[in-house]
Protein backbone atom coordinates (compact mmCIF):
# COMPACT_ATOMS: atom_id res chain seq x y z
CA UNK A 1 0.00 0.00 0.00
CA UNK A 2 1.65 3.48 -0.75
CA UNK A 3 -0.47 6.90 -0.39
CA UNK A 4 -2.59 8.23 -2.79
CA UNK A 5 -2.81 11.63 -3.72
CA UNK A 6 -6.55 13.08 -4.30
CA UNK A 7 -5.05 16.43 -4.94
CA UNK A 8 -3.48 14.67 -8.25
CA UNK A 9 -7.29 13.70 -9.58
CA UNK A 10 -9.85 16.10 -10.49
CA UNK A 11 -12.84 14.56 -8.80
CA UNK A 12 -15.53 13.76 -10.88
CA UNK A 13 -17.77 16.56 -12.21
CA UNK A 14 -20.66 14.01 -11.68
CA UNK A 15 -19.85 13.99 -7.87
CA UNK A 16 -18.97 17.27 -6.98
CA UNK A 17 -21.63 19.41 -9.06
CA UNK A 18 -24.38 20.55 -6.45
CA UNK A 19 -26.73 19.76 -9.90
CA UNK A 20 -24.90 16.12 -10.51
CA UNK A 21 -26.38 12.55 -10.05
CA UNK A 22 -24.20 12.42 -6.81
CA UNK A 23 -25.51 15.61 -5.10
CA UNK A 24 -29.10 14.27 -6.29
CA UNK A 25 -28.68 10.90 -5.06
CA UNK A 26 -27.34 11.94 -1.77
CA UNK A 27 -30.53 14.60 -1.08
CA UNK A 28 -32.51 11.67 -1.67
CA UNK A 29 -31.13 9.05 0.76
CA UNK A 30 -31.03 11.80 3.48
CA UNK A 31 -34.20 12.61 2.76
CA UNK A 32 -35.29 8.49 3.33
CA UNK A 33 -33.35 8.67 6.41
CA UNK A 34 -34.97 11.49 8.30
CA UNK A 35 -38.95 10.21 7.37
CA UNK A 36 -41.02 7.65 9.41
CA UNK A 37 -39.37 5.20 6.33
CA UNK A 38 -35.68 4.97 7.83
CA UNK A 39 -35.88 1.54 9.62
CA UNK A 40 -36.00 0.50 5.78
CA UNK A 41 -32.75 0.40 3.79
CA UNK A 42 -32.39 2.58 1.21
CA UNK A 43 -30.24 0.96 -1.86
CA UNK A 44 -31.04 3.14 -4.61
CA UNK A 45 -27.09 3.99 -4.88
CA UNK A 46 -26.35 5.03 -8.56
CA UNK A 47 -23.52 7.51 -9.20
CA UNK A 48 -20.84 6.08 -7.70
CA UNK A 49 -20.90 3.34 -10.47
CA UNK A 50 -20.81 6.06 -13.24
CA UNK A 51 -17.77 6.22 -15.85
CA UNK A 52 -16.35 9.04 -15.37
CA UNK A 53 -15.99 8.06 -11.57
CA UNK A 54 -14.58 4.62 -12.58
CA UNK A 55 -12.22 6.58 -14.98
CA UNK A 56 -10.79 8.77 -12.21
CA UNK A 57 -10.80 6.05 -9.63
CA UNK A 58 -8.20 4.23 -11.78
CA UNK A 59 -6.12 7.29 -12.43
CA UNK A 60 -6.29 7.74 -9.01
CA UNK A 61 -4.25 4.55 -7.80
CA UNK A 62 -2.59 4.54 -10.90
CA UNK A 63 -4.71 1.57 -12.57
CA UNK A 64 -3.95 -0.98 -9.27
CA UNK A 65 -5.84 -1.67 -6.17
CA UNK A 66 -5.64 0.80 -3.60
CA UNK A 67 -4.77 -1.41 -1.19
CA UNK A 68 -2.62 -4.34 -1.88
CA UNK A 69 -1.13 -2.50 -5.17
CA UNK A 70 -2.11 -5.54 -7.60
CA UNK A 71 -2.56 -4.95 -11.95
CA UNK A 72 -5.35 -6.74 -12.17
CA UNK A 73 -7.81 -5.08 -14.26
CA UNK A 74 -6.89 -7.31 -17.37
CA UNK A 75 -8.28 -10.41 -15.40
CA UNK A 76 -11.47 -8.27 -13.51
CA UNK A 77 -12.96 -5.19 -14.04
CA UNK A 78 -12.21 -3.68 -10.63
CA UNK A 79 -14.78 -2.77 -7.51
CA UNK A 80 -15.47 0.57 -6.57
CA UNK A 81 -15.05 0.21 -3.13
CA UNK A 82 -16.72 2.62 -0.06
CA UNK A 83 -13.72 3.08 2.60
CA UNK A 84 -16.68 3.77 4.65
CA UNK A 85 -19.48 1.15 4.20
CA UNK A 86 -22.64 2.73 2.79
CA UNK A 87 -25.41 -0.25 3.74
CA UNK A 88 -24.37 -1.49 6.85
CA UNK A 89 -21.41 -2.41 8.92
CA UNK A 90 -20.25 -5.44 10.02
CA UNK A 91 -20.01 -5.58 13.64
CA UNK A 92 -18.28 -8.37 14.92
CA UNK A 93 -18.15 -9.05 18.60
CA UNK A 94 -17.47 -11.17 21.24
CA UNK A 95 -19.80 -11.57 24.43
CA UNK A 96 -18.80 -12.53 27.94
CA UNK A 97 -20.46 -15.81 28.83
CA UNK A 98 -21.06 -15.10 32.43
CA UNK A 99 -22.61 -11.09 31.94
CA UNK A 100 -23.09 -11.47 28.30
CA UNK A 101 -20.92 -8.00 28.26
CA UNK A 102 -20.21 -7.37 24.50
CA UNK A 103 -16.70 -6.54 23.42
CA UNK A 104 -16.16 -4.95 19.60
CA UNK A 105 -13.67 -7.53 18.31
CA UNK A 106 -10.81 -4.78 17.76
CA UNK A 107 -11.59 -2.71 21.06
CA UNK A 108 -9.59 -2.99 24.06
CA UNK A 109 -11.59 -5.73 26.36
CA UNK A 110 -12.32 -9.13 26.69
CA UNK A 111 -9.94 -11.24 24.79
CA UNK A 112 -9.19 -14.52 24.30
CA UNK A 113 -9.08 -16.57 27.56
CA UNK A 114 -8.52 -13.08 29.44
CA UNK A 115 -11.07 -11.71 32.47
CA UNK A 116 -13.92 -9.56 31.44
CA UNK A 117 -13.23 -6.58 32.42
CA UNK A 118 -16.92 -5.48 33.21
CA UNK A 119 -17.48 -9.17 35.62
CA UNK A 120 -13.87 -10.40 35.87
CA UNK A 121 -15.01 -14.23 35.02
CA UNK A 122 -12.51 -15.34 32.31
CA UNK A 123 -14.29 -17.29 29.60
CA UNK A 124 -14.22 -21.33 29.58
CA UNK A 125 -14.64 -24.69 27.58
CA UNK A 126 -13.61 -26.57 24.45
CA UNK A 127 -12.13 -24.27 21.61
CA UNK A 128 -15.15 -24.98 19.90
CA UNK A 129 -17.16 -23.12 22.71
CA UNK A 130 -14.62 -20.58 23.06
CA UNK A 131 -15.66 -19.96 19.28
CA UNK A 132 -19.35 -19.74 20.03
CA UNK A 133 -18.97 -16.77 22.18
CA UNK A 134 -17.83 -14.46 18.72
CA UNK A 135 -20.85 -13.81 16.83
CA UNK A 136 -21.28 -11.50 14.49
CA UNK A 137 -24.00 -8.41 13.25
CA UNK A 138 -24.65 -5.27 10.76
CA UNK A 139 -24.93 -1.66 12.26
CA UNK A 140 -27.75 0.08 9.89
CA UNK A 141 -28.01 1.98 8.09
CA UNK A 142 -24.09 2.57 7.70
CA UNK A 143 -22.31 5.26 6.07
CA UNK A 144 -25.25 6.36 3.56
CA UNK A 145 -24.35 10.11 3.03
CA UNK A 146 -20.93 9.20 1.82
CA UNK A 147 -21.73 6.77 -0.87
CA UNK A 148 -21.78 9.24 -3.62
CA UNK A 149 -18.73 11.36 -2.08
CA UNK A 150 -15.49 10.92 -4.13
CA UNK A 151 -13.54 10.80 -0.51
CA UNK A 152 -15.06 7.76 0.57
CA UNK A 153 -14.45 6.06 -2.84
CA UNK A 154 -11.26 3.76 -4.36
CA UNK A 155 -10.70 1.65 -6.47
CA UNK A 156 -10.00 -2.06 -5.42
CA UNK A 157 -9.03 -5.81 -6.66
CA UNK A 158 -12.25 -8.51 -5.70
CA UNK A 159 -9.87 -10.16 -2.79
CA UNK A 160 -9.30 -7.17 -1.09
CA UNK A 161 -12.97 -5.78 -0.79
CA UNK A 162 -14.72 -8.61 -1.32
CA UNK A 163 -15.20 -11.57 1.72
CA UNK A 164 -13.78 -14.92 0.94
CA UNK A 165 -11.98 -17.74 2.07
CA UNK A 166 -8.50 -17.47 1.85
CA UNK A 167 -4.77 -19.07 3.03
CA UNK A 168 -2.78 -16.58 4.98
CA UNK A 169 0.97 -17.02 4.93
CA UNK A 170 2.30 -18.97 7.80
CA UNK A 171 -1.56 -20.46 8.61
CA UNK A 172 -2.49 -23.71 7.81
CA UNK A 173 -6.47 -23.39 7.91
CA UNK A 174 -8.31 -21.00 5.06
CA UNK A 175 -9.58 -17.84 6.95
CA UNK A 176 -12.67 -15.59 5.75
CA UNK A 177 -11.19 -12.36 4.89
CA UNK A 178 -11.90 -9.18 2.47
CA UNK A 179 -13.26 -6.25 3.82
CA UNK A 180 -16.65 -5.86 2.35
CA UNK A 181 -18.55 -3.96 5.23
CA UNK A 182 -16.11 -3.97 7.78
CA UNK A 183 -15.41 -0.73 9.28
CA UNK A 184 -13.74 -1.51 12.91
CA UNK A 185 -13.10 1.52 15.13
CA UNK A 186 -11.50 1.52 18.17
CA UNK A 187 -14.38 2.93 20.53
CA UNK A 188 -18.00 1.77 19.06
CA UNK A 189 -18.99 5.00 20.89
CA UNK A 190 -17.80 7.58 18.42
CA UNK A 191 -19.21 5.57 15.21
CA UNK A 192 -20.92 7.73 13.41
CA UNK A 193 -25.06 7.74 13.09
CA UNK A 194 -26.08 10.28 10.66
CA UNK A 195 -25.07 12.75 7.73
CA UNK A 196 -25.07 15.44 10.25
CA UNK A 197 -22.42 13.99 12.52
CA UNK A 198 -18.77 15.06 11.93
CA UNK A 199 -16.28 12.49 10.60
CA UNK A 200 -13.73 14.58 12.40
CA UNK A 201 -15.07 13.10 15.48
CA UNK A 202 -14.95 9.87 14.33
CA UNK A 203 -11.16 9.71 12.56
CA UNK A 204 -9.09 9.46 16.02
CA UNK A 205 -11.15 6.27 16.59
CA UNK A 206 -10.71 4.65 12.79
CA UNK A 207 -9.06 1.21 12.54
CA UNK A 208 -8.20 0.93 8.81
CA UNK A 209 -5.22 2.66 6.88
CA UNK A 210 -7.04 5.16 4.17
CA UNK A 211 -4.07 5.33 2.37
CA UNK A 212 -5.58 9.19 0.62
CA UNK A 213 -5.10 10.84 4.11
CA UNK A 214 -2.44 8.50 5.96
CA UNK A 215 0.85 7.45 4.30
CA UNK A 216 0.51 3.60 4.63
CA UNK A 217 4.56 3.44 4.59
CA UNK A 218 4.84 4.99 8.12
CA UNK A 219 2.38 1.28 9.40
CA UNK A 220 3.98 -1.28 7.02
CA UNK A 221 7.26 -2.38 6.90
CA UNK A 222 7.84 -5.94 4.22
CA UNK A 223 10.06 -9.02 5.40
CA UNK A 224 12.59 -9.29 2.33
CA UNK A 225 13.15 -12.41 2.20
CA UNK A 226 9.21 -13.72 1.84
CA UNK A 227 7.19 -11.14 1.26
CA UNK A 228 4.89 -10.83 4.40
CA UNK A 229 3.87 -7.52 5.24
CA UNK A 230 4.20 -6.66 9.30
CA UNK A 231 2.81 -3.80 11.03
CA UNK A 232 5.73 -1.36 12.17
CA UNK A 233 5.77 -1.22 15.88
CA UNK A 234 6.38 2.34 16.29
CA UNK A 235 3.46 2.46 18.82
CA UNK A 236 0.48 1.27 19.63
CA UNK A 237 -1.64 2.90 17.41
CA UNK A 238 -0.07 2.47 14.54
CA UNK A 239 0.38 -1.32 15.09
CA UNK A 240 -3.36 -1.76 15.73
CA UNK A 241 -4.08 -0.15 12.88
CA UNK A 242 -1.61 -2.02 10.49
CA UNK A 243 -2.78 -5.19 11.69
CA UNK A 244 -6.45 -4.68 11.46
CA UNK A 245 -5.99 -3.60 7.96
CA UNK A 246 -3.59 -6.56 7.06
CA UNK A 247 -5.95 -8.40 8.23
CA UNK A 248 -9.05 -6.80 6.32
CA UNK A 249 -7.65 -6.06 3.21
CA UNK A 250 -6.87 -9.84 3.45
CA UNK A 251 -2.86 -8.31 2.72
CA UNK A 252 -1.10 -11.98 3.75
CA UNK A 253 -3.24 -13.75 1.21
CA UNK A 254 -0.79 -16.48 0.34
CA UNK A 255 -1.05 -15.78 -3.97
CA UNK A 256 -0.08 -12.07 -2.95
CA UNK A 257 2.84 -12.51 -0.54
CA UNK A 258 4.24 -14.70 -3.42
CA UNK A 259 3.82 -11.91 -6.31
CA UNK A 260 5.53 -9.94 -3.69
CA UNK A 261 8.48 -12.56 -2.78
CA UNK A 262 8.71 -12.85 -6.93
CA UNK A 263 9.40 -8.89 -6.79
CA UNK A 264 11.71 -8.33 -4.29
CA UNK A 265 13.46 -11.65 -6.39
CA UNK A 266 13.37 -8.88 -9.79
CA UNK A 267 14.60 -6.01 -7.29
CA UNK A 268 17.52 -7.58 -5.66
CA UNK A 269 18.52 -9.20 -9.07
CA UNK A 270 18.76 -5.12 -10.21
CA UNK A 271 20.46 -4.40 -7.12
CA UNK A 272 23.15 -6.32 -7.66
CA UNK A 273 23.65 -5.43 -11.24
CA UNK A 274 23.84 -1.87 -10.12
CA UNK A 275 26.65 -2.96 -7.95
CA UNK A 276 28.65 -4.30 -10.65
CA UNK A 277 28.48 -1.47 -12.25
CA UNK A 278 29.76 0.59 -9.91
CA UNK A 279 32.58 -1.69 -8.84
CA UNK A 280 33.53 -1.19 -12.46
CA UNK A 281 33.10 2.42 -12.26
CA UNK A 282 35.27 2.62 -9.10
CA UNK A 283 37.61 0.40 -10.28
CA UNK A 284 38.48 1.82 -14.28
CA UNK A 285 36.95 4.71 -14.06
CA UNK A 286 39.65 7.77 -15.61
CA UNK A 287 38.05 11.49 -16.61
CA UNK A 288 40.87 11.37 -18.90
CA UNK A 289 40.34 8.48 -21.13
CA UNK A 290 37.06 8.64 -22.98
CA UNK A 291 37.38 4.69 -23.51
CA UNK A 292 36.55 3.95 -19.78
CA UNK A 293 33.19 6.67 -20.27
CA UNK A 294 30.96 3.23 -21.15
CA UNK A 295 31.21 1.94 -17.32
CA UNK A 296 29.52 5.31 -16.40
CA UNK A 297 26.65 5.03 -18.99
CA UNK A 298 26.12 1.46 -17.91
CA UNK A 299 26.00 2.22 -14.54
CA UNK A 300 23.45 4.98 -15.21
CA UNK A 301 21.65 2.42 -17.33
CA UNK A 302 21.09 -0.24 -14.59
CA UNK A 303 20.04 2.33 -11.86
CA UNK A 304 17.50 4.00 -14.48
CA UNK A 305 16.40 0.22 -14.67
CA UNK A 306 16.20 0.13 -10.97
CA UNK A 307 14.55 3.09 -10.38
CA UNK A 308 12.26 1.76 -12.82
CA UNK A 309 10.15 -0.33 -9.73
CA UNK A 310 9.36 3.50 -7.54
CA UNK A 311 7.25 3.87 -10.46
CA UNK A 312 3.71 4.13 -9.46
CA UNK A 313 2.24 2.47 -11.77
CA UNK A 314 4.15 -0.34 -11.09
CA UNK A 315 3.12 -3.24 -8.25
CA UNK A 316 4.40 -3.03 -4.88
CA UNK A 317 5.85 0.04 -4.76
CA UNK A 318 5.56 0.22 -0.99
CA UNK A 319 7.91 -2.73 -0.84
CA UNK A 320 10.15 -1.14 -3.49
CA UNK A 321 10.69 1.70 -1.80
CA UNK A 322 11.77 0.59 1.52
CA UNK A 323 13.98 -2.34 -0.50
CA UNK A 324 15.76 0.83 -2.87
CA UNK A 325 15.56 3.60 -0.35
CA UNK A 326 18.06 1.54 1.46
CA UNK A 327 20.21 0.22 -1.39
CA UNK A 328 20.57 4.17 -3.05
CA UNK A 329 21.35 5.83 0.49
CA UNK A 330 24.07 3.65 1.17
CA UNK A 331 25.59 3.54 -2.06
CA UNK A 332 25.05 6.55 -3.63
CA UNK A 333 23.49 9.30 -1.02
CA UNK A 334 20.43 9.43 -2.67
CA UNK A 335 17.18 10.21 -0.92
CA UNK A 336 14.38 8.90 -2.25
CA UNK A 337 11.91 11.23 -0.67
CA UNK A 338 13.48 14.42 -1.70
CA UNK A 339 11.86 15.97 -3.86
ZN1 LIG B 1 -6.28 -5.55 -3.73
ZN1 LIG C 1 -18.44 -10.68 32.05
Amino acid sequence: MIFIDRNLVNAPEELIDENGAGKKELAKAIAHYTSANRDKAYDKYNAYKLENVKEALKKLSKNKCAYCESIFLHAHVGDIEHFRPKGGVEFEYKVCQHCEQEYPKYSDGIVENKVCTHCGEAPTGSKKQLAKLTKKKMIKPGYYWLAADWNNLFLSCRNCNQKSKQLLANAVELESVGKMNQFPLLDENLRLKTHTDLLENEENVRLLINPSVEDPEDYFEYDIESGVIRAKKTNDLIEKRALASIKIYSLQRVPLVHLREKKIVDISRQMKRVERELRNVNTFYDPDNPDTHTFVESLQEELAILKGFLNEKEEFVGLAKQMIGTFLMENFQIDINAA
